[in-house]
């Protein structure tokens, strides 16, 4: 993919609050999400995200002037999920980002038509984005692997696969929530310190994982892998993803088919799916350090190394019940970037198909906790408080070695470089309620 008119940086819209400097969705950005009029019972639909407000992409399909493939990836609009738009493939993916950019940006002859149909995001409720078949979650990080591994293994604290392939398990699709969910503190067994026998509790130790949502567009049909450099033309775009975690729950379950109960209770993503084509100017060269082994030829080629990277800045806050009771703002808990990540997009994607299987328009692949090699860049409770040891003390006075009743966890995401306007994700947001009795 290169860069095209839709990402220049001098480009304005006319809706004015997507031209303000700190908007997340500027002209450039145009993510997707699926919404509806807040408490409302309508259907769902496809809109794109510019500066505060949602347009309807079927609206575009009262214009004259859209060519073939731009009436053909609108009309696919025309539905409660971004299914029919994901399966279409690249080439319909960059018609409609066309199409849209042209009719929204500044001095656009379409601007009156589509005015009366903007939604202000305020105003507006999400679903998952997608109907999603299969949800896989991969463990990608290095720092983060290191971190979490030290703990829960002080002598063996990485799993000697961890550096020759991408690890990853099957996880839970109907618990999937979107931004604003909010769910029960989970029940399971643990085995407390010191002791032989398991109880039943709720879990003492919850916590939240920093990860990007990957949305797969099209698919493979089974026994057909998918190739290192054609993997980005199968990626539709980028959300945040929550992977709560148990961790006394996992601890105790974890080995040796990886977790289960610990994580298959919640998972929320957030609603806007940043298309990979937007990305395209914060792609970035990827490196392999000479220290580690490297890739074998299936995960290496020259155009991963040179763009196989998204620099994407990340942020994990926290916001307790009594800091939104006593109006106070949430608390930054950790940032770091996703171009730290040991593998690629397209490496996860290369391995998970090696073995033929089959991935589908709608599928998730949550990246795994995002964590970097600096101070602070820890993408779980569970290293920020060196499992539980170091409490955090939050401004208010409060301290958390793992998630209370009542905590919010919103997780944000920003791209950024010199020369071009910067991308943001909106909110991942979501609630811990107390377990049932
Ligand atoms: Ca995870």
């Amino acid at each position: 993919m290169i860069l095209n008119d839709t990402h220049q940086a001098s480009l304005l819209s006319w809706v004015a609050s997507a031209n303000g400097e700190n908007s997340e969705f500027p002209i450039q950005n145009l993510p997707y999400a699926a919404y509806r009029a807040k408490d409302s019972i309508d259907a769902h639909q496809i809109g794109v995200a510019i500066g505060e407000h949602i347009l309807p992409v079927t609206r575009l399909l009262g214009l004259s002037d859209l060519s073939t493939m731009e009436r053909e990836a609108a009309t696919a609009c025309n539905s409660p999920a971004l299914n029919p738009l994901m399966a279409l493939g690249p080439r319909h993916w960059r018609a409609l980002r066309q199409a849209l950019s042209r009719g929204l940006r500044h001095g656009s002859p379409h601007q009156s038509y589509l005015r009366p149909a903007l939604v202000p995001i305020a105003e507006a409720e999400f679903a998952v984005p997608a109907r999603i078949g299969d949800f896989t979650d991969m463990y990608t990080s290095l720092d983060h692997a290191l971190n979490v591994g030290r703990l829960l293994r002080p002598d063996n604290p990485l799993m000697p696969n961890f550096k020759w392939l991408p690890c990853g398990y099957h996880a839970r699709v109907s618990s999937i929530g979107v931004s604003g969910q909010c769910f029960l503190r989970p029940k399971g067994q643990i085995l407390p310190p010191g002791e032989s026998i398991p109880i039943v509790t709720a879990t003492r130790r919850l916590d939240y994982e920093l990860e990007l949502a990957i949305w797969i567009g099209t698919g493979n049909s089974l026994g057909t892998p998918v190739g290192l450099d054609q993997a980005s033309q199968h990626v539709f775009g980028l959300g945040l993803l929550n992977d709560w975690s148990a961790r006394d729950i996992q601890a105790w379950e974890y080995q040796p088919l990886g977790p289960l109960l610990s994580k298959n209770f919640a998972t929320t993503v957030s609603p806007w799916v940043v298309t990979m084509e937007a990305l395209e100017p914060f792609r970035s060269a990827w490196h392999r350090d000479l220290a580690n082994p490297q890739p074998i030829s299936y995960l290496e080629s020259t155009q991963n190394r040179e763009h196989g990277a998204v620099d994407i800045g990340l942020e994990a806050w926290l916001h307790t019940d009594s800091m939104i009771r006593a109006g106070q703002p949430p608390h930054l808990l950790s940032k770091t970037n996703f171009r730290h990540n040991y593998w690629t997009i397209a490496q996860m994607i290369a391995h998970h198909t090696i073995n033929g299987c089959n991935l589908c328009a709608g599928d998730l692949i949550g990246s795994g906790t995002q964590s970097g090699p600096g101070a602070g860049e820890f993408g779980a409770l569970i290293e920020i408080t060196q499992g539980g040891k170091r409490p955090v003390t939050l401004p208010g006075g409060e301290e958390r070695s793992f998630l209370a009743d009542g905590d919010t966890v919103i997780l944000r995401a920003r791209a950024e470089r010199e020369g071009f306007r910067s991308i943001g994700f909106g909110d991942c947001a979501g609630t811990v309620l107390p377990a049932r009795v």
